[in-house]
């Protein structure tokens, strides 16, 4: 049986598929196109789909198939980004995901503390969707983070 949420994504999904998928840096329509467009040396993404928007260099790659959820295939997993935001997401992660990759503290008590510390609900509380802005702030609360450790390391050896 269907949960609301699913019921709601499936809503969500046919909406957007009507809509079309906008680009949010020109404004102009977004093209779906093969995962050879984008990653042409990828043979493994070659099936998947992604929403591009050539004149920006900006695109985002698609929700897998899954008809419980109303899912095609088609289905941005979120807004474009750019290259500028393509790099800004993976520096937010480069400094971020060690403080639970290193077992500084769990997964979810990562994301809890950098929600809290951005100010915004945990549930919101993805890198993948912030703006440049956003992850900006999560590099520097991560190296803020990771020089407390280092000062209370240096502090544990006097
Ligand atoms: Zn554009």
């Amino acid at each position: 049986m269907a949960t609301i949420q699913q019921a709601l994504n499936a809503v969500r999904a046919t909406v957007l598929a009507q809509a079309g998928v906008k680009c949010p840096y020109c404004g102009g329509q977004a093209k779906l196109v093969g995962g050879k467009a984008i990653y042409p040396h990828r043979a493994d993404l070659h099936a998947r789909k992604f929403w591009q928007c050539a004149p920006c260099d900006a695109y985002v790659g698609c929700h897998k198939p899954n008809p419980q959820l109303g899912f095609d295939g088609t289905q941005p997993l979120g807004r474009l980004a750019n290259a500028e935001l393509r790099k800004a997401k993976s520096a937010a992660h480069e400094s971020f995901d060690p403080i639970w990759q290193e077992e500084h503290m769990s997964r979810r008590a990562a994301y809890a503390w950098l929600a809290k510390a951005l100010g915004i609900p945990v549930e919101r509380c993805h890198i993948g969707e912030f703006d440049v802005a956003l992850c900006r702030r999560v590099e520097s609360l991560s190296e803020a983070y990771f020089d407390e450790v280092l000062l209370a390391e240096c502090e544990g050896w006097l």
